[in-house]
């Protein structure tokens, strides 16, 4: 079903909703594109699938482009990913090549000239811009956490960079001051009307759990995130371990693959071995097939959600496991800390920290009165600052501001 601006009544205050239709007036019948590298896995694609057909229903022609590129491409680009996080990665002419090559190519058969704004999200495509005769204000929307990227890197970017009218970045800490080019923070958000934040009835949850061999006689702590080293899952099932000993449970690891991270299988074969076991004792479940409706069930049938991510650009995950009224562990790093109020609506620790994760997740488990006051408060937490409506707001504001004379 086509997404509309109204669908949301009830959700967030008429008022808003007014006041969206209200910030589109100069911007009717203005064309824009975002530009990723992905249409499956991963926190733009999910953002992309809500935020395009909205910006749509208000008044605007916005498209939407997924740049091909063939394993070796993605190989090198994850490299990039891991090196703006803060990885030293070593890069060759080759890498080099095949970095640009794939963006010449993309931008030979991509004709986007036409359009009054262009957004380019993330390292993959960013290069793209030197391939086109400029015409309009280009935004560089970068999701990951670049607050201390591998220099030589991030001095190659960089010359792609300077290129953008405009940086967007999802958190205050990320804004580059060796960085001559205009930067501002927009928090990504969740999609409450999607499959995997709607409603679901308790009949619903438990047959997809039953579907997806998720037995509920335990309480479940889970992570849904790709198998991606950044995200931590062995440290995950080193909490697991801790919180075992003081109360029985399951732990539940629930990943996909995103096609623009080649690293996935890797990561989920070591994970395999590690949680071997456990796995067998059914007391781990690796689920690497769920649907939007599964995940929306295992968020909201488990006990406590947990994303021990070492570096986390935002951590889409966190929102919607909060709007589903489950208490979130996860490490204070890069967006988290927006999301999870310490004490309120769970409990941040250091990613290093693996009993104090353990103690925290247990304290949870141990405490079902607290864990529905968490429960309660993330999610208005969530409907007040990290729902689509807002995301919608602040790029209306922004195209405004660029395209809306
Ligand atoms: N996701 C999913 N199935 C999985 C694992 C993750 O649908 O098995 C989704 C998750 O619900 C979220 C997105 O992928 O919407 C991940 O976004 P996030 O910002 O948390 O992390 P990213 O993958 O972009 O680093």
């Amino acid at each position: 079903m086509r997404k509309k601006l109204e669908d949301y009544r009830g959700i967030v205050p008429d008022e808003v909703l007014a006041d969206l239709h209200r910030r589109v007036g100069r911007l009717y019948d203005k064309h824009v594109v975002h530009v990723n590298s992905t249409s499956q896995g991963g926190g733009v694609a999910e953002l992309l699938y809500s935020i395009v057909p909205l910006m749509n229903d208000v008044g605007l022609y916005a498209g939407w482009r997924v740049l091909p590129g063939s394993n070796d491409f993605f190989s090198v680009t994850k490299k990039f990913h891991n090196g703006m996080q803060g990885e030293n990665v070593h890069f060759t002419d080759r890498k080099m090549r095949l970095y640009t090559e794939t963006n010449e190519n993309f931008a030979a058969y991509t004709h986007i000239h036409k359009h009054d704004a262009v957004v380019i999200h993330d390292p993959q495509p960013l290069p793209v811009i030197a391939y086109y005769r400029k015409r309009q204000p280009w935004i560089w929307r970068c999701h990951i956490d670049i607050s201390s990227p591998d220099p030589v890197l991030w001095d190659y970017l960089k010359g792609f960079v300077l290129r953008y009218d405009l940086m967007v970045v999802s958190h205050p800490s990320y804004v580059r001051e060796d960085l001559p080019v205009e930067q501002r923070v927009i928090n990504p958000a969740i999609d409450p009307l999607n499959e995997k934040n709607d409603h679901l009835s308790d009949e619903t949850v438990h047959k997809y759990m039953q579907k997806f061999g998720v037995p509920l006689d335990k309480p479940l702590i889970t992570q849904v995130s790709r198998f991606d080293k950044w995200k931590d899952p062995l440290g995950v099932l080193d909490v697991f371990e801790r919180v075992r000993e003081e109360v029985d449970c399951r732990l539940v690891l629930c990943g996909n693959a995103a096609t623009d991270d080649p690293e996935g299988a890797g990561v989920f074969e070591e994970v395999s071995q590690r949680a071997a076991r456990f796995v067998e004792s059914g007391d781990v479940i690796l689920l690497t097939q769920a649907s939007d409706i599964a995940v929306n069930a295992l968020q909201r049938v488990s006990s406590v959600v947990m994303q021990k991510s070492t570096r986390e650009g935002f951590g889409l995950t966190v929102s919607e496991a909060l709007w589903k009224g489950t208490p979130v562990v996860a490490s204070a790093v890069g967006g988290i800390p927006l999301q999870v109020i310490d004490g309120k609506c769970g409990y941040l620790v250091q990613p290093g920290e693996v009993d104090e994760c353990a103690r925290k997740v247990t304290a949870i488990l141990k405490d079902r009165e607290m864990a529905e006051e968490m429960g309660r408060y993330g999610k208005e937490h969530v409907r007040e600052n990290f729902l689509v409506t807002r995301l919608l707001g602040h790029w209306l504001s922004l195209f405004d501001e660029l395209i809306g004379g």
